[in-house]
């Protein structure tokens, strides 16, 4: 499964920071994964707690944001929304669209404890 590898690197890449940090546990992690990077956040997230059993991130909460797609026009420079890579433009019907928004895929923040006390990183 595509998502189960993807959480599995990302539950590795915040188990190493934190502990480089020498965190007891790692509370939160915050992920920002665009409409377009296709990634289900749901099926990640179902994922993601597979992934971290046993681990620093075990009782981590995964908040998943989710920016839309937004695309641009490269006739007309008009921007409007996305929703699938192919798009065409509203306004003059061009297919010379540049995706600038909805497919990032990255860790955000991530949320350790350090003997009880919590910070954001
Ligand atoms: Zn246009």
């Amino acid at each position: 499964m595509h998502e189960m590898s993807i959480a599995m690197s990302i539950v590795e890449s915040v188990v190493a920071h934190a502990q480089k940090e020498g965190a007891l546990r790692i509370s939160g992690v915050e992920l920002l994964v665009g409409k377009l990077a296709g990634i289900e956040a749901e099926s990640l997230k179902f994922c993601f707690s597979a992934a971290a059993a046993g681990t620093l991130a075990a009782k981590a909460l995964l908040v998943v944001e989710e920016p839309e797609g937004v695309g641009e026009c490269g006739e007309c420079g008009m921007r409007f929304q996305v929703t699938f890579y192919y798009a065409e433009c509203p306004k003059c019907r061009s297919l010379r669209i540049t995706i600038v928004s909805g497919e990032e895929f990255l860790i955000q923040s991530i949320t350790i404890e350090e003997e009880g006390e919590q910070e954001n990183v």
